[in-house]
């Protein structure tokens, strides 16, 4: 009597991860980008949906926070107002075999939007992340450390006094009268729109 192996969903999820490592070796030498993330998580879904495992989102909690932005442009201010969703969430592996085997993982997401597309956003953030991170699969190009400044010019500035974060220099790169020069702002923009032009204020042990 031979009868097919069932998986259980810890063997399920692993056979994903597997198909992940394939799909490493196929692109060899190819670094990751935005554009392999997606093809990635195309490549998970079609493995999910093979093993029989299904993934459950839910929002336990959420927040909106409003921020007003303020940018300068031509010379007038330009009010824009931002709504910052952030979702409690959790993701549930389903092992569609065996029902009552799942695997629950708390996770968040977050979304930045100028409308009613906050929900959404962080919806998709929070999916996309939540597969690369459980696969372990690289997401260099959106690390967010890329896109800071280099830290010693960070720890050259107190810290910002809007939000307690990290304040680095920048520089005006519009054309106009202000274009090439130098400022301070925070680097948690654009939740804190702290900026000023007065650096030497805000240099450690300045005035
Ligand atoms: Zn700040």
């Amino acid at each position: 009597m031979t009868e097919q192996k069932k998986l259980n969903i810890y063997q399920k999820l692993l056979e994903v991860r597997w198909s992940v490592d394939h799909l490493k070796k196929n692109n060899k030498g190819y670094e990751y980008s935005y554009v392999s993330s997606s093809q990635t998580i195309s490549a998970l879904r079609q493995k999910m949906n093979e093993e029989g495992l299904l993934l459950v989102p839910q929002v336990n909690s959420y927040e909106v926070r409003e921020n007003i932005i303020e940018k300068e442009y031509k010379g007038n201010i330009k009010k824009t107002k931002w709504y910052f969703t952030i979702l409690n969430m959790s993701f549930t592996w389903v092992n569609v075999e065996y029902p009552t085997e799942v695997l629950i993982c708390p996770w968040t997401g977050q979304g930045l939007d100028t409308g009613e597309k906050g929900v959404g956003k962080a919806l998709t953030y929070a999916e996309k992340y939540f597969l690369l991170k459980f696969f372990n699969i690289p997401t260099d190009k959106d690390d967010p450390d890329a896109h800071q400044e280099p830290s010693n010019q960070e720890q050259q500035f107190e810290r910002c006094p809007n939000c307690g974060g990290e304040l680095y220099l920048r520089e005006v790169k519009k054309a106009g009268k202000n274009q090439g020069k130098k400022f301070v702002a925070c680097s948690n923009y654009p939740k804190c729109d702290y900026s000023c032009w007065d650096i030497d204020k805000h240099k450690k042990g300045g005035k």
